[in-house]
């Protein structure tokens, strides 16, 4: 039998993943805050400051909230019509059928919501949400999110694939998850079979450190990748997890070598509690310019904002041109001839 999922401060203090004296001040992040930390995981951990333990062990400085952090950094309350979707782009909408993870990053965007309280949509509500996704021909790409969709039952996922696939407006179907690193035992028979859609599926991964990718999480991914789906990577620029250009590279090459295409960096939204993850954009823009000429352009990311308030996602750079001058890996500028159409 696999050890449990650690989900309290006395747990955590058994597992050797927080001294006894931090009990009471780890029940109070725990009463705001939601932990979870899976076998998967927790084997991972040698250290709770560790570039895994970062991500998953709670910490003090949660209970601290800095000025420019948000209860709902990137809005979604605002777009949301009806429970469990957020419109916020024309041709895209989420669908959030349940707000339950398989395991709680300490600086989750979504911290204020997510949790094994938060529950999932009732019947009534993910008919709702789906009679909206229905009733919006624009809607051509929907999003499953969370919470984790892969930690509802086979049933029920299959339940709402099968809804989308009914749907001959929507093209494209991703899911967002973080489950083939985190629990990567539910990649089992009945999950891959109900991911059969004649709508084209996305997984998208979320993964932060190379050491995640664990040979039960590749096998995950593989199983995934036998099914035709096809595989990118969502990773969060986290102080202490992934902020030098080592750690980034290794991280990129690992989900490459998991057949997970990297899709985004994303700049850390600013949510309570999570100013020690906080890495500044210029520092961002040149860990990924140091990278550039080092891994393959198949590893390279988008490195993304989502503005603060819900005003939408941007790419924030490094830049290599300005004006008619080009920059190379190396730093060094180069004029481009560049004329005007003729006539
Ligand atoms: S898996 Fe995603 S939604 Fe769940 S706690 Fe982590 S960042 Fe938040």
């Amino acid at each position: 039998m696999s050890p449990p999922t650690l989900r309290t401060a006395s747990a955590l203090i058994a597992a050797g993943l927080a001294p006894a004296a931090a009990r009471e001040t780890l029940d109070a992040v725990a009463e705001r805050y939601a932990t979870a930390i899976p076998p998967a995981l927790a084997a991972l951990i040698d250290h709770p400051d560790d570039p895994i333990g970062r991500q998953f062990v709670p910490h003090p400085d949660e209970l601290h909230t800095a000025a420019h952090e948000r209860l709902d950094p990137i809005g979604d309350d605002a777009f949301s019509p009806v429970p469990g979707i957020v419109h916020r782009y024309a041709d895209r909408a989420l669908l959030k059928p349940l707000l339950v993870c398989p395991v709680y990053c300490r600086f989750c965007f979504r911290r204020e919501h997510v949790g094994p309280e938060g529950g999932l949509l009732d019947d009534t509500q993910l008919d709702r949400a789906l009679a909206w996704l229905a009733a919006n021909p624009q809607i051509g790409e929907v999003i499953l999110t969370g919470g984790d969709p892969l930690a509802l039952s086979p049933r029920r996922l299959a339940r709402i694939l099968a809804a989308l696939d009914a749907m001959a407006h929507v093209h494209t179907i991703r899911i967002h998850t973080r489950v083939p690193v985190a629990t990567p035992e539910r990649i089992d028979t009945a999950l891959l079979d109900a991911l059969e859609t004649e709508t084209p599926l996305w997984v998208v991964l979320h993964a932060n450190h190379a050491r995640e990718l664990t040979p039960a999480a590749r096998t995950a991914l593989r199983a995934l990748s036998r099914r035709g789906i096809p595989l990118l990577g969502q990773s969060v620029l986290l102080r202490g997890v992934n902020d030098s250009p080592e750690a980034l590279e290794d991280l990129l090459r690992a989900l490459l070598a998991a057949r997970v295409k990297p899709y985004y960096l994303h700049q850390l939204d600013a949510a309570p509690g999570t100013q020690r993850f906080h890495v500044p954009i210029a520092e961002g823009r040149r860990l990924l310019a140091d990278l550039r000429g080092r891994v393959t352009g198949l590893a390279w990311p988008t490195y993304v904002l989502d503005i603060p308030g819900g005003a939408g996602k941007v790419p924030i750079g490094p830049d290599y041109l300005d004006g008619n001058r080009v920059r190379d890996p190396a730093g060094m500028w180069h004029e481009v001839a560049d004329p005007a159409p003729a006539g």
